[in-house]
C-alpha cells in the first residue's frame, strides 16, 4: 500500500513528506487490523483479536460507523491518561491540539475526518493533553472498516507516540537557531573589527606614502603633524590588537602570571610614557602611600592603565586635565583615572564592561570597538580584583580598579 500523506487541503491537517520506521509499522498495524476485521460485523471486545491487540502495547481503539468508541486497549488508556466510557465520540483524548498549538475540536480529529470522509488518514500529527496536564505528540492512523458491500461498519485507530522524535527535532531546530545567531554575532564582530583596523591603517598608509613621495616638499609643521598622526593611529591599532589578543587568550583559559608590583611605580612609568605620546594632554599623578604592592602581571597592568588613560583622552576635551590617583585600603591597592569629559549615564554603567557595548554619547564623540573595558574587567577579575565606573560630581567620569594587596 502507499503510505503517502493523503490529507486534503480542506481538512487543514499537517502533511509530513516521509514516514519513519515507527510510523510505518503503526501504519502496517492499522492496515493489518483493518484487513482482519474488514467485512465482519465486528466488535473487538467480543473477538479473539482482543488478546492480540492488548498484547501489541500500542494504543489501538475502534469505533462504530457513527464514531462511538466500541473498544480500546490498555495502551490507549495509558496514552489518553483516562479510560473513556464506551460510546464516547471519536476518541478518548481529554484535549487535542494541532502541532501549532491551536486547540483541535474532537469532531475535527483525524478519526472523525476518516469516518466523515470515508477514507484512511496518514501523515497527520497532533498533540493530546491528558487530564493531569501532560502532553504527548502523536501520529494517528485512522482506517475506515467496510463490510463486503462497501458499507462503513466502523473504524480502527492506532496512536503512535512521537514525542521523542519531536523533542529531537526541536533540539535540532534550537541548535540551528543558535548557530545562525552565533554566525550573525561573528559577522557583526568581523565588520566592527575590520572597520576599526581599516581606519588607522588608512591614515598610516596615506601619510607614510605622502611623506615618502613628497616629504621634502612639505612644510616642517605639516610633516610633524603627519608623523604624529601616524604614531597616534599606530598606537590605536596596537591597542585594538592587544585588547583582542588578551580577550582571546583569557577566553581560551590562559591566565595572567602575577608577581608583586609596586603600583605607584608602575603608574609613574605608564603615565610618563603616555604623557610623551600625548604631549597636548595634562596627566596628573597622585600616589599616596607610595609603596602599595599588589599581585599582578605587568603587561596586563599596563594594558588596564593604557585603556583607561586612552579613554580619558578620547572622551574628554583636550584642554581638561586627567588625573590618576593611586591609593590603598587595608586590603587592596586602588587606581582611579578621572576626567572632565562626556561623563556617564548611571543606567548604562554596568554595560560599559560588556564587549562591544558603547554608549550613544561615546559613539558621537570618537571611534572605538567597545572591547577595552571588557578586556580590563577580565584581567582584573582574573587577578581577584574589581573594576568600576562612576560619574563625577562636576562632570566627567571616574574609572577605577582595585587589586588585593600582595
Ligand atoms: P571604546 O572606547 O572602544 O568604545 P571601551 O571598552 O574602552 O571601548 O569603552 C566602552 C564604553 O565605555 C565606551 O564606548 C564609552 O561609552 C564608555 N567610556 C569609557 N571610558 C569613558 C570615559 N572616560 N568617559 C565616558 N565614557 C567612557
Amino acid at each position: 500500500m502507499t503510505i503517502q500523506p493523503r490529507v486534503s487541503a480542506t481538512t487543514n491537517l499537517v502533511d509530513r513528506p516521509r514516514l519513519g520506521t515507527l510510523e510505518r509499522s503503526a501504519s502496517n498495524v492499522a492496515d493489518a487490523v483493518a484487513k482482519r476485521i474488514r467485512g465482519t460485523k465486528w466488535a473487538v471486545a467480543e473477538s479473539g483479536y482482543r488478546q492480540l491487540i492488548e498484547a501489541l502495547g500500542v494504543a489501538v481503539y475502534t469505533t462504530d460507523p457513527d464514531g462511538r468508541i466500541t473498544f480500546f486497549n490498555d495502551a490507549a488508556a495509558a496514552f489518553w491518561g483516562r479510560r473513556p466510557e464506551l460510546g464516547e465520540l471519536w476518541c478518548g483524548s481529554y484535549l487535542l491540539f494541532w502541532p501549532d498549538g491551536r486547540q483541535m475540536g474532537h469532531a475535527e480529529c483525524p478519526m472523525a475526518i476518516a469516518l466523515l470522509e470515508g477514507r484512511e488518514l496518514r501523515g497527520v500529527e497532533a498533540i493530546a493533553e491528558r487530564p493531569d496536564g501532560s502532553r504527548v505528540s502523536f501520529s494517528p492512523y485512522p482506517t475506515v472498516l467496510r463490510d463486503p458491500d462497501g458499507t462503513v461498519v466502523g473504524a480502527v485507530n492506532v496512536l503512535v507516540d512521537i514525542s521523542d522524535r519531536k523533542r529531537a527535532e526541536d533540539e535540532v531546530r534550537a541548535t540551528a537557531e543558535a548557530l545562525r545567531a552565533s554566525n550573525a554575532v561573528k559577522d557583526e564582530f568581523l565588520g566592527l573589527v575590520s572597520h576599526e583596523l581599516r581606519t588607522p591603517v588608512t591614515t598610516i598608509f596615506g601619510n607614510a606614502r605622502l611623506l615618502r613621495d613628497k616629504g621634502d616638499r612639505l612644510a616642517a609643521e605639516d610633516r610633524e603633524t603627519m608623523i604624529a598622526d601616524v604614531a597616534g593611529e599606530a598606537e590605536r591599532l596596537l591597542g585594538v590588537i592587544e585588547n583582542l589578543l588578551l580577550l582571546t587568550r583569557l577566553e581560551s583559559g590562559i591566565h595572567p602570571d602575577p608577581e608583586p608590583q609596586v603600583l605607584a611605580h608602575v603608574a609613574r612609568l605608564v603615565v610618563g610614557s603616555f604623557g610623551r605620546r600625548h604631549p597636548g594632554r595634562t596627566v596628573e599623578l597622585t600616589s599616596e602611600p607610595r609603596h602599595v604592592i599588589v599581585e599582578a602581571d605587568r603587561p596586563y597592568l599596563d594594558l588596564i592603565f593604557e585603556n583607561m588613560l586612552g579613554n580619558a583622552v578620547k572622551y574628554s576635551p583636550a584642554e581638561t586635565p586627567i588625573e590618576v590617583v593611586v591609593q590603598a585600603t587595608d586590603s587592596e591597592g586602588q587606581v582611579l583615572v578621572l576626567d572632565r569629559g562626556i561623563g556617564l549615564h548611571d543606567a548604562e554603567i554596568e554595560r560599559l564592561f560588556e564587549a562591544f557595548y558603547r554608549a550613544d554619547m561615546a559613539r558621537g564623540t570618537s571611534a572605538g570597538l567597545g572591547i577595552g573595558l571588557a578586556a580590563c574587567r577580565r584581567v582584573v577579575e582574573s587577578l581577584g580584583g574589581r573594576i568600576w565606573a562612576a560619574s563625577r560630581e562636576g562632570g566627567g567620569s571616574e574609572f577605577g580598579f582595585a587589586l588585593p594587596l600582595a
